[in-house]
């Protein structure tokens, strides 16, 4: 799933964006300031980053300037701008940004605009298709099959499948699950993964004779076809 950056200091603004963004399947971090933007953008491995012009301690065009110049062009950059500053938007343009949008926009806008530059880019991340085991998990259909059979899953649902589609034989800790398909703020002593965990099993693996969601007792969980000792 594509991870993405948004630098934007208006709180309401950015845990709208958040919201929205993590309801179409990404993982977003958020910083709320230029310095703590850019600082983040190049200690990470981001597939999109979402720039605030007018930011405080660092304002939207120096960040982008500088990530460029410290990580080169592979990854897209994303303005948001005021209405009218069409110097912003220029000047963005020519220090390394891909696209831009004018604020207000509406929602539906800024994730076609995302998912084109993830596609233009090409880099690490493209909608796609995950099968294993006779089960097809489509990231640009949102749909999920097993055998030819429709599977109906929620947002969360069917974004704890895809990061266990995504690396099957892998075993995601509790932690990570809730970091990649949560938040890395959530707190960790619930059992929301278990639950999770349940729904899933109940729509993927009830009623076939092979089981694909695994729990690796003390370690997480897997999706793979055999069964061994150590997993139930
Ligand atoms: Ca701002």
């Amino acid at each position: 799933m594509a991870q993405i950056l948004l630098v934007e200091d208006e709180i309401n603004v950015s845990s709208f964006i958040k919201k929205g963004l993590e309801e179409e399947g990404f993982h977003v971090d958020v910083a709320y300031d230029g310095a703590m933007g850019l600082s983040l953008a190049c200690s990470n491995d981001y597939n999109l980053v979402i720039l605030d012009v007018i930011l405080p301690q660092m304002n939207g065009t120096e960040v982008c300037r500088r990530y460029r110049e410290s990580r080169g062009y592979s990854v897209p950059v994303l303005m948001l701008t005021a209405l009218g500053s069409t110097e912003d938007i220029v000047h963005g343009l020519e220090i390394g940004s891909d696209d831009y949008l004018v604020k207000p926009f509406v929602f539906r806008e800024l994730v076609a605009r995302i998912n084109v530059l993830l596609r233009r880019k090409g880099m690490g991340y493209t909608a796609r298709s995950y099968e294993y085991a006779g089960l097809v998990l489509n990231t640009e259909t949102k749909t999920v099959n097993r055998s030819g059979r429709s599977i109906s899953l929620t947002t969360k649902e069917f974004r704890l499948l895809e990061l266990l589609i995504s690396s099957p034989h892998r075993v995601f800790s509790k932690t990570s699950i809730l970091e990649n398909v949560w938040d890395a703020n959530f707190d960790f002593n619930t059992n929301i993964v278990e639950v999770y965990v349940n729904y899933l099993r109940n729509k993927v693996d009830k009623g076939f004779p092979v089981k694909l969601i695994h729990t690796v007792i003390g370690m997480g969980y897997v999706l793979k076809e055999e069964e061994d000792e150590n997993t139930k």
